[in-house]
């Protein structure tokens, strides 16, 4: 029976036998790429060990020895030999990944010999030794059972001991030194010398593999994760390769097209005659890796053709680390590249157009929320840019904000709602935080492959790194730019696409959408059933929303024109008034400046429904507030008695008293407005009449939806219903024109959705407002919610997700299943949508095409993500 598997015997779909790590290896080998050579020891080898009592049988030995000569063959190495060694790695691999089941040995092989052999290679003995004591250390740790404290103890003493603050300043003699103190502790640990036999390196690891299959951690992790305990686990042996063998070798880290914009370009850098290490450590400044093609011509070619093998196979594109060992190249890694939202669209645009993928693969390439990122602003041209220095165009976007030096500081200012950039010489995991509060982040060190590079990037926000120019002091909480200082809390504006940083604020501009962009949102709408309209109240927003692809208004909030600073004491006056009379000479002033913004709202969305909702809130917000009034009343009484101010200011706050409630979110507003001052709505409903004969004119036809808020009862529809329908024939009498209009209603209220087969009768549409609908689900005040306990109750899991956010499907969508099907079991063909803040959430949008509405509407600035997530939800 065959236990023992080289790569090249091997594909993806033996992963039971070989475990993940093992098949993955084998595939990329068996597509030719040029991956480190080695073999795997089967799953099954795992259960024979088992089977045998914890034993190794000979015929498996015999194989894996065999395996390894066929290694030596093609490496041209050999285990233990000093003047040629071949080092290799060992690794378990089970069928499904469990992440710290056993940690990897690297270098096995080493002994007091090789560990010679490789300082003459390497040409540098401290690198030798220093990855020997390494490899006592991890194989002590790992195979031998002696705890890392021991050495790491012996480490710090001898540091101690020298007056050295860190281990790159122990030289080749030191790392002798500790050595022989690391033996020394193995065999006082072990009772036995640290082993130098290689071949017995090697199987102590394998024995050492098997067991860690029934280690407490891998027992407690299947146990969770519910995997068999009969699968076993594989060994993957792997040959080492050394980037730093002299100036024919070097390692790097690439990606197959450019990570940031999207071009088809390798993209990357490396290191001549260097260790990934070295990389990592930022020490030496990596090259761009289009040098490569000077100083390594044919390794390059078959460096552009491996990435071309790469991306056919795995259709995307890769992020990839190298290895040149003597002029020979290595792929040690590749995985699917992170990339911005402008280089993913990018990347799916042209794959299609290469035919690597086809157009729905692209579509569901883009993650919806990661278009956010490119609707954000950039730096206005017409306006010098002092430019203070420049750094590595790490991320792009445009931020300005006041400078920090802390991620905590970051993070509180930050949530304050004050901008500000985040300053370092470089991040960790540590900082993230940090970095998600701030408006972007700069380094002082590391490249385009940094910590802050790769995380700013996923999260779309603008990062320069690697400024070197940047002398950054944070003691002092400063940095310098040649003579100019610039001090903790300065404004300061960073362009992430060019990498300039400038002193200051600079006006920005609003982004516009590239042609890959454009493209991907036109094969979104040919795949999506679902419409997708914006919610606005002004011309401008409508012209955004038109812009950016709505195919209608599905909600313009009308009391958004009443709250103009103009026009709000004419609001005040209309709620003022002690009679009839008085009230319609202030909706009269109203109406022109209401028929205005409609008309410009109809013109910008040329033709397009336009849905109008009449006056939702409680009159109450249109009057100043009842305690600073109370004040001014106060100072007014004291100072001056017999003002006519005095007298205007306790009539208004005589009313705001008679408007006050206890509870105005299900107080007097929507349509009991409308119920019990019905002059307001037919002030509203003409307005939108007269601009629409007007525009008739003009030779536009518009089709209004005109929607009712907060309904609850059939009877509040009908009443108002009929409103309108007078309000029409009063106009058409007028106007000589007759309107083709929809009278629908919002269904924000359970009552409404569970009796939508009555309402039903009296309307032409439902759009479900999910604000409402769940602050009256919940019983939640959406003012109060998230400030009081929502967060809390997120942060533990009380709730899954923040409802206001996300749709509560179980509960909210079932109301919304409700009113649908109880709408159409009236009306078939029932015209339904969403306009809650969910119409823009890419989970509640998916919700809203199962259910079957017919549109959802959100911000103009999330059009795109919605008409990219109604694609994705039908693919
Ligand atoms: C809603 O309640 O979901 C809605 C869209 O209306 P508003 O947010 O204006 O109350
Ligand atoms: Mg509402």
């Amino acid at each position: 029976k065959k236990f023992v598997y080289m790569f090249n015997e091997g594909n993806s779909s033996m992963k039971e036998l070989l475990g993940g790590k093992g098949a993955n290896l084998a595939e990329m080998t068996s597509i030719g790429l040029p991956v480190p050579f080695g073999f795997t020891i089967s799953t099954e080898s795992c259960n024979a060990y088992y089977d045998a009592g914890k034993k190794i049988s000979p015929d498996v030995q015999e194989q894996i020895l065999q395996a390894l000569a066929r290694l030596e063959q093609t490496t041209e190495k050999r285990l233990g030999d000093p003047s040629n060694p071949l080092l290799v790695s060992v690794r378990s691999g089970a069928v499904f990944s469990m992440p710290g089941m056993m940690d990897t040995i690297l270098n096995l092989g080493m002994n007091d010999e090789t560990v010679e052999g490789m300082a003459k290679l390497t040409n540098n003995p401290r690198f030798a030794y220093d990855s020997y004591r390494r490899f006592i250390q991890m194989f002590s740790d790992v195979v031998l059972d002696v705890d890392v404290f021991f050495f790491e103890q012996l480490l710090e003493e001898y540091r101690e001991k020298h007056g050295y603050t860190s281990d790159p300043e122990l030289s080749a003699e030191d790392w002798q030194e500790v050595i022989a103190g690391y033996k020394k502790i193995v065999k006082d640990r072990t009772r036995k010398e640290f082993p130098q036999e290689p071949k017995e390196q090697l199987f102590l690891a394998i024995n050492s593999v098997f067991d860690s299959w029934n280690n407490q951690r891998a027992i407690v992790y299947r146990r969770l994760n519910k995997i068999p305990d009969h699968l076993g686990t594989a060994v993957n042996i792997q040959s080492m390769v050394f980037g730093n063998t002299g100036n024919e070798s070097g390692t790097g880290v690439a990606f197959t097209r450019n990570p940031s914009t999207g071009e088809n370009v390798l993209y990357g850098e490396y290191l001549i005659n260097a260790q990934g290490e070295d990389v990592v450590a930022g020490i030496r400044t990596p090259q761009p890796i289009a040098t490569l093609e000077n100083e390594m011509p044919e390794v390059f070619q078959q460096f552009a053709e491996t990435c071309h093998l790469l991306e056919q196979h795995y259709h995307d594109m890769q992020d990839i680390e190298f290895t040149v060992e003597r002029g020979k190249l290595f792929i040690l890694q590749t995985r699917t590249g992170k990339r911005t939202a402008q280089a993913a669209i990018r990347i799916a645009v042209e794959m299609v157009e290469e035919g690597i993928i086809d157009k729905k693969t692209a579509l569901l390439r883009v993650d919806p929320d990661q278009l956010n990122q490119l609707l954000h602003r950039r730096i206005d041209e017409s306006y010098p840019r002092n430019q203070l220095a420049k750094g590595l165009p790490a991320s792009p976007g445009a931020a300005t904000g006041a400078v920090v030096f802390d991620a905590d500081e970051a993070e509180q200012l930050g949530n304050d709602g004050k901008r500000v950039i985040l300053v370092r010489p470089e991040t960790t995991p540590d900082d993230i935080h940090g970095i998600i509060a701030a408006q972007a982040v700069v380094t002082s060190r590391g490249g385009m492959t940094s910590h802050a590079a790769v995380v700013a990037r996923g999260m779309g926000k603008a990062c320069i790194c690697g400024c070197e120019a940047l002398k950054i002091d944070l003691r002092e909480k400063q940095f310098r730019i040649g003579d100019t200082v610039v001090n903790h809390g300065d404004m300061i504006t960073i362009d992430g696409a060019t990498g300039e940083i400038m002193l200051g604020e600079i006006p920005m501009i609003e982004p516009q959408l590239s042609e890959e962009f454009q493209l991907l949102l036109a094969w979104a709408d040919e795949a999506r059933k679902l419409g997708v309209r914006a919610n606005a109240d002004n011309p401008e927003d409508a012209k955004k929303a038109f812009e950016f692809g709505a195919g209608g208004i599905g909600l313009c909030r009308t009391e958004h024109m009443f709250m103009d600073a103009k026009r709000v004491p004419i609001v005040q006056k209309m709620i003022l008034a002690s009679n009839l009379e008085e009230r319609e000479s202030a909706l009269a002033e109203l109406l022109p400046m209401q028929q205005g913004d409609f008309e410009g709202i109809f013109e910008a969305m040329q033709g397009f429904p336009v849905t109008i909702r009449l006056l939702d809130p409680p009159l109450h917000e249109f009057l100043p507030d009842k305690e600073e009034l109370l004040v001014e009343v106060t100072k007014l009484q004291i100072l001056d008695p017999s003002s006519t101010e005095l007298m205007e200011k306790e009539q208004l706050l005589k009313k705001v008293r008679q408007l006050d409630e206890f509870n105005p979110m299900l107080g007097h507003r929507g349509c009991r407005l409308g119920m019990i001052y019905p002059e307001i709505y037919e002030m509203q409903a003409e307005a939108i009449f007269y601009a629409i004969a007007n525009l008739a004119d003009r030779g536009l036809e518009v089709k209004p939806e005109i929607m009712i808020p907060l309904v609850g009862h059939v009877n509040e529809l009908k009443e108002m219903r009929q409103l309108v329908i007078d309000a029409a024939l009063q106009v058409q009498e007028e106007t000589g024109k007759e309107f083709d209009y929809l009278i629908g209603t919002m269904i924000e209220i359970p009552r409404a959705a569970l009796t939508a087969d009555q309402i039903a009768e009296e309307a032409d549409f439902f759009s479900f407002g999910t604000n409402d609908l769940t602050q009256t689900t919940f019983g939640y005040s959406r003012d109060d919610a998230e400030g009081k306990f929502l967060q809390a109750y997120i942060e533990n899991k009380v709730l899954p997700e923040n409802p206001f956010a996300v749709l509560d499907q179980d509960g909210v969508g079932k109301l919304v299943e409700t009113g649908v099907k109880l709408g159409r079991a009236t009306k078939p063909y029932l015209k339904t949508g969403i306009c809650g803040e969910h119409g823009g959430e890419k989970s509640s949008i998916e919700f809203c095409y199962v259910t079957g509405l017919d549109y959802v509407s959100c911000s103009p600035y999330r059009v795109p993500l919605a008409r990219l997530a109604a694609a994705q939800a039908t693919i």
